[in-house]
């Protein structure tokens, strides 16, 4: 019979990659208690239509890239492709606007995207991300930045390089939106079909289009800086001086400008060159009206996303990651019946004393479990026979080349001999 693949996009993490995953994880669960950030679940899957108003009907994302379904019932559900729609539905229907504001959260989970697969590009993929709720002011850009750039550090990846913008508000960005599609316009027969197909949709995106013709024309692009109203001016200054004053080095770059509608005055992207074609590995921004556009209260928020798979990748590449250690630190290897039953009760015993135990489950010989104890990097083995048992002593073997000595058949004394 043919074997079952995974679907396309999709990854297994294996037994030896998932140390790196946890080493991971573990350094963003400590960066974000540091920041006072807490953590956030939620489903799976929402209703399509939160991610219609609250990702923007115009975007990629909602336009090409969710996996929508209808369910038995008739409803239109959609798999999750993002996380600040969800985790802003949550904080409005559990009512956590009415607790101690500004909310911190923080969730680390996979997300769909309908996109077609390649080198740090997969249809389920996994993001850590923030979202701070109920500050309008720059100190919260500026804490969301300082939060991914610590994360960053603390893994000890140097070659991210932060890039910030600001799309500017409601107020100004039409403005600047108008000068984009004139400018684009004139050059129209030129541009992608992507793009030619987004002018009058989200002309804003085309500033981002990675196909070389497209980047080409938008080099000459109006600069959203050069529209901002004096308000969203102030606010990108503010956040300017805010991280030069923590020594966070920034580069402004007008192309950043986030694929999602919801982004207000400031964006921003970390982004490693070394790692290919896909090298954001960490975007985001402000989102001041994302609340209310889900039925919510006017509440300012600012977050980002950042890639896991890509951020492995980067540390891979630098020797980052630490090796994983899962190996057993006692094999034991038991001859016979009533071997067998000893040494379950015994490993039961040495695994309460918090040790890592393997043993016999398949009745093999002993030369066969040698052999089995050393494929999965046993650190030593006990070999319990009947002599053993009537004596109520074994030799522990080391199989990393230190001394074997011989111990008694208790948990109390091997444990005490592994110290
Ligand atoms: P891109 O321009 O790479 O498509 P995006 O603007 O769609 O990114 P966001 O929605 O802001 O990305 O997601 C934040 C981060 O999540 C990205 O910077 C990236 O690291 C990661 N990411 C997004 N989509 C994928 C995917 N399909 N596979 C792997 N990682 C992804
Ligand atoms: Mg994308």
């Amino acid at each position: 019979m043919e074997p079952i693949r995974k679907p396309r996009g999709t990854i297994d993490i294996l037994p030896g990659e998932t140390a790196s995953w946890q080493y991971v994880e573990s350094v963003i669960r400590g960066v974000c208690r540091n920041y006072g950030f807490g953590e956030i679940r939620f489903p799976t899957f929402e209703q399509t239509e939160l991610f219609d108003r609250g990702v923007g009907d115009t975007t990629d994302v909602v336009q090409k890239e969710m996996y929508t379904f209808t369910d038995r019932d008739g409803r239109s559900l959609s798999l999750r492709p993002e996380g600040t729609a969800c985790v802003a539905r949550s904080v409005i229907e559990n009512g956590l606007c009415a607790g101690a504001m500004p909310l911190k959260l923080y969730y680390i989970t996979n997300f769909f995207r309908y996109e077609k697969p390649q080198a740090g590009r997969t249809r389920e993929f996994f993001q850590f991300g923030t979202e701070l709720f109920g500050s309008a002011l720059p100190s919260a850009d500026a804490e969301a930045i300082a939060l991914a750039h610590r994360v960053f550090s603390a893994l000890g990846l140097t070659s991210v390089s932060l890039h910030i913008n600001s799309v500017g508000c409601r107020d100004c960005r039409p403005r600047f939106r108008e000068a984009l599609i004139g400018y684009f316009e004139k050059n129209i027969d030129a541009l992608c079909p992507t793009c030619r197909d987004r002018l009058y949709r989200n002309p804003l995106r085309i500033l981002d289009c990675k196909s070389p013709v497209c980047s080409g024309i938008a080099a000459g692009a109006p600069r959203t800086t050069d529209y901002l109203c004096d308000t969203c001016r102030g606010h990108a200054e503010g956040v300017e001086r805010l991280l030069g004053s923590a020594g966070i080095e920034y580069t402004v770059d007008p192309h950043i400008v986030r694929g999602l509608d919801y982004y207000t005055r400031t964006v921003f992207e970390f982004i490693d060159d070394r790692i290919g074609a896909q090298s954001t590995v960490c975007g985001g921004g402000r989102y001041d009206g994302l609340v209310s556009s889900i039925g919510g209260p006017e509440i300012p928020g600012v977050g980002f996303g950042m890639g896991l798979t890509r951020l492995l990748a980067c540390l891979e590449r630098d020797g980052l990651l630490p090796g994983a250690d899962g190996s057993p630190e006692l094999y034991i290897a038991p001859l016979g019946e009533d071997s067998a039953a000893a040494a379950f009760a015994l490993g039961e015993k040495l695994r309460s004393a918090g040790i890592n135990v393997t043993s016999d489950l398949c009745g093999r010989s002993v030369k066969a479990q040698m052999k089995y104890a050393d494929k999965i990097s046993a650190k030593r083995v006990i070999v319990i026979g009947g002599d053993e048992l009537a004596a109520g002593r074994a030799v522990m073997k080391s199989m990393t080349g230190g001394e074997s000595i011989e111990v008694a058949l208790t948990a109390e004394d091997i444990a005490a001999n592994l110290k």
